[in-house]
């Protein structure tokens, strides 16, 4: 699959959540030679610009740190009113998406039929119960890529990364192949895009490899304890991370127990979230550096993204709970 010839796209966009997959996927880019003025990082903001509720404040942040520091342009999109409002939908349309772009904010969609939520997404692989990573991430890159006439008439490679060895249900995906935006055939609005999963048969250990190669600094919830990186109160949350949660961020936490007794509906199919979190441990990572808890609810990074004196994080090969 290396045969992939990166430099003849004309665009090289990198969905970066900041975590450690999408963090290598970035730099096995640029060890094979990826030209880094065609290259972009685009992150999903999954609260969408507002307050932080299920995401962790300091992962936007971080994303803008890493492509400073690789002087690569860095693009966000969200959902307005972010996961939130999609959880909270009564009655109206899922929202519009907004898509920073080189020519100013584009602002698509938000006129669908209208629905009600009113109940957390599934914990479940079928994207459309499990509704969250369709409304904030996949819908919004879609979006992004269908909005912007810059993608016509031209060769796009949109870069993820997946990974096998995280579910089963990731195991399945193309390494390789034409992104579901792809119009290369028609004669009206032509857009080739493929998409390429490049680190999809690595190993944790690889990835870990790289990251330690090019001194980046694993953001905060790595440091923490946190095998994934994941919106921070996701929805497939091990007993051990609700724990360490509600010790994080008790008032988040709480505020989404309160929503379960609302919509008399439980985040998790088998006991509301204080149950859940009561049969977990707090990360002795967590419980050991306040310092590091209190950075990764600011929404900012502090200092370089890169250090000499690299050292694998807490989380490194422990529970690997997170998005199927
Ligand atoms: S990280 Fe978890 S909560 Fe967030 S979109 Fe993905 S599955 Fe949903």
């Amino acid at each position: 699959m290396e045969q992939i010839d990166v430099n003849s796209y004309d665009r090289i966009i990198v969905a970066c959540s900041g975590g450690k997959d999408s963090v290598a996927t970035l730099l096995h880019l640029l060890d094979c030679g990826a030209p880094v003025d065609r290259m972009e990082l685009w992150h999903h903001d999954v609260d969408g610009q507002g307050e932080a509720f299920m995401d962790w404040p300091s992962t936007t942040p971080y994303v803008h740190a890493l492509a400073s520091h690789f002087e690569i342009p860095c693009y966000l999109s969200w959902r307005e009113g972010g996961l939130k409002g999609e959880i909270l939908r009564d009655g109206v349309p899922t929202a519009a998406v907004l898509c920073e772009t080189p020519a100013g904010l584009v602002r698509r969609g938000g006129a669908g039929p209208v629905g009600t939520r009113l109940r957390f997404p599934q914990v479940s692989a079928s994207l459309s119960t499990r509704y969250c990573s369709a409304t904030a991430k996949i819908d919004v890159a879609d979006m992004a890529l269908r909005a912007q006439d810059r993608f016509l008439g031209s060769r796009t490679l949109f870069v993820t990364g997946e990974r096998a060895e995280e579910s089963p249900n990731r195991a399945r995906y193309a390494v390789f192949g034409p992104h579901r935006t792809d119009t290369r055939d028609s004669r009206r609005r032509c857009r080739l895009v493929d998409h390429y999963r490049p680190v999809h048969a690595w190993s944790e250990a690889e990835i870990w490899a790289i990251l330690q190669r090019y001194g980046v600094i694993p953001t905060l919830p790595y440091q923490l304890g946190f095998g994934r990186l994941s919106c921070a109160l996701c929805v497939f949350m091990s007993v051990n991370q609700a724990a360490t949660l509600r010790y994080i961020m008790p008032e988040r936490f709480a505020a989404l127990a309160a929503l379960e007794r609302h919509f008399g509906c439980t985040m998790k199919r088998e006991c509301g979230l204080h149950h859940y979190a009561d049969r977990g441990v707090v990360y002795a990572a967590a419980l050991a550096r306040p310092d590091l808890v209190a950075r990764s609810l600011e929404h900012q990074w502090h200092g370089p993204v890169v250090t000499s004196r690299w050292v694998l994080p807490a989380g490194a090969f422990g529970e690997s709970a997170g998005p199927t």
